[in-house]
């Protein structure tokens, strides 16, 4: 996409939204040329899924002479366990802790940098196994011990839900991580600052605003198709 055709989308897709909403731009497979541009045209955040990815884009970006420090950068993809170091580096938010072993991996990595990372638990709300995140019913254990590290702050909740379809059909997943992130409010865990709930992506943002999001996390509908070739 020319830097115009992304200008025009974000600029009209940011102005549709409420404004309490933060419009993370999911950047995986994007140049930086286009990374770039959709900073320059007022996007606060960028997501990547992969660590690797970031760091590449991050170095480029910086390279070219933008502050990458403008914007803040989003982990929405799954962490592994040897790529925490790393990631503790490059993001401001961790969206995708779903166990214990990660958290506890994040939270060494960030008493050693000495930092406190803001972090989403994700959640696996069409309890398909193929996906990633925390089953339902055990998100509030995972909640309360990631709670007890003290270098991670949990915010809130994210959940991916289908990526395809009438987004109609989305909205049981939103709802059951809205009610959820709720209860777990209701349970008042000390050492957390519940208000983020991440849900939403290009079919699916306005039905998620609908059921509760207040991060959204949009790739096609700002870039275009991806190519993955
Ligand atoms: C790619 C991706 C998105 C955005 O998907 P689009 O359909 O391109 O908007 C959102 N969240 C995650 C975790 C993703 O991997």
């Amino acid at each position: 996409m020319n830097p115009d055709g992304l200008k025009d989308h974000i600029t009209s897709i940011l102005s549709s939204l409420p404004s309490h909403v933060l419009l993370v731009a999911a950047a995986k497979t994007r140049n930086a040329e286009e990374v770039r541009a959709a900073i320059d045209a007022g996007i606060q955040a960028i997501g990547y899924n992969y660590v690797q990815e970031a760091e590449d884009i991050r170095k480029e970006l910086e390279k070219g002479g933008t502050r990458i420090s403008r914007v803040r950068w989003h982990l929405i993809g799954h962490l592994q366990r040897n790529k925490a170091k790393k990631a503790v580096h490059l993001f401001d938010m961790i969206e995708t802790i779903d166990s214990n072993r990660i958290a506890e991996a994040v939270n060494r990595h960030c008493k050693a940098a000495g930092i406190t990372m803001p972090v989403l638990i994700e959640i696996n709300s069409g309890e398909e196994s193929s996906k990633t995140g925390v089953l339902p019913d055990d998100a509030p254990a995972l909640v309360r011990k990631t709670a007890a590290l003290k270098h991670l702050k949990v915010q809130g909740l994210m959940t991916m839900g289908p990526r395809f379809g009438d987004p109609e059909n989305a909205r049981p997943y939103f709802r059951l991580t809205k009610k959820l992130f709720d209860r777990l409010k209701e349970e008042n865990i000390p050492n957390i600052d519940l208000k983020y709930i991440s849900m939403g992506m290009s079919n699916s943002y306005r039905q998620a605003i609908e059921e509760g999001a207040n991060i959204i996390r949009i790739g096609t509908k700002l870039f275009g198709e991806r190519d993955y070739s």
